[in-house]
């Protein structure tokens, strides 16, 4: 058969090149960007996603440190420490590392980071401001497929994109940056009937479900530019789990360009976790040199 096989939009290439402007980014900044990492309990998942975090944070020569609380951290302990570290001039990113031990409220947690901090861009003032389309720091999954899309220059303007999925770690907040870059936008999700006719309408088809396999070579218009979010841990027969995305292997047939899961936007999350760190840094210290400048010519310094 005649199998035109889709354009593999692979994460590395374009990870690094993320990676590659955040450290010139950085090494036009008089301080060295540090981010601090909070993790509570002991979930597997979590510890290595922090470890992966600092490692890369160490390879771009930034500064970061792992605050590893016990398992019986208390909601009041948690904001204290958040509340440290925003008042440590020396920290420039606060990330919280979910999910939390069930007893902990991750919400009311994430809103007590400065939002200047905020390099998840979990924050409800993070989250508004990317509704009003003003500057801020955007959730990094969501940001990392949108310089994904850009590093291959596949067109958003004008495209109808359908994203499968509104957690507000990853629908939602790319439903904003897609309506920023002048998108038309459809948000689909679970109590969305008939998923096939509403995807098959997408130029550009993003898929954060969780779902195993849920998006089907039928439920692709052919040539869509399809992104796979999704990471599914499945088993296989040696017992050893196997990651596979949202969308079925079969999908490359049909569409005209997609991301490989593992090995497509998964890098990308980490790089513009590097990037948010960088900008928090540069914004923080253009905020701290004019609060200088006020305090010299209210003193009547010169200069
Ligand atoms: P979530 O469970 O919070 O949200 C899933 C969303 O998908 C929900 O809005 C739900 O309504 C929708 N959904 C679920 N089943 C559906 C179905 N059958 N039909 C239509 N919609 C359906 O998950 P999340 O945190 O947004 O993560 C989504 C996926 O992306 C997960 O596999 C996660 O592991 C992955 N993820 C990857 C990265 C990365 O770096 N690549 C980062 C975050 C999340």
């Amino acid at each position: 058969t005649d199998r035109a096989a889709a354009r593999n939009l692979g994460g590395p290439p374009a990870a690094a090149a993320l990676l590659d402007a955040a450290t010139r980014l950085a090494a036009t900044l008089p301080v060295t960007p540090s981010v601090a990492f909070i993790r509570v309990g002991d979930d597997p998942a979590s510890e290595s996603y922090v470890r992966g975090k600092a490692k890369k944070a160490a390879e771009l020569g930034l500064h970061s440190h792992v605050h590893a609380l016990p398992a019986d951290t208390t909601q009041a302990d948690l904001h204290a420490l958040i509340g440290t570290l925003n008042a440590d001039h020396g920290v420039h990113g606060v990330l919280l590392q979910l999910p939390l031990p069930a007893h902990l409220n991750a919400d009311a947690a994430l809103a007590c980071i400065d939002p200047r901090k905020d390099v998840d861009g979990l924050h409800p003032v993070s989250a508004g401001l990317l509704w009003q389309g003003q500057p801020g720091l955007r959730p990094c999954t969501p940001a990392g497929v949108m310089a994904l899309l850009d590093h291959y220059q596949l067109p958003v303007a004008g495209q109808h994109a359908v994203i499968v999925g509104r957690s507000a770690l990853v629908g939602r907040p790319l439903a904003g940056l897609l309506l920023n870059a002048d998108a038309t936008v459809t948000v689909a999700h679970r109590a969305t009937p008939d998923l096939g006719a509403v995807t098959r309408r997408a130029d550009l088809l993003i898929v954060a479900a969780g779902q195993a396999h849920l998006i089907t070579p039928d439920m692709v218009r052919p040539g869509a530019t399809v992104i796979d979010v999704g990471i599914n841990r499945v088993p296989t027969d040696t017992g050893k789990a196997r990651l596979t995305g949202d969308v079925h292997p079969d999908v490359a047939a049909v569409a005209g360009a997609l991301t490989p899961v593992p090995g497509g936007v998964g890098p990308m999350t980490v790089a513009q976790l590097m990037m948010n760190t960088v900008q928090a840094a540069q914004n923080q210290t253009a905020h701290d040199q004019a609060a200088q400048m006020q305090a010299d010519q209210s003193n009547g310094a010169s200069g």
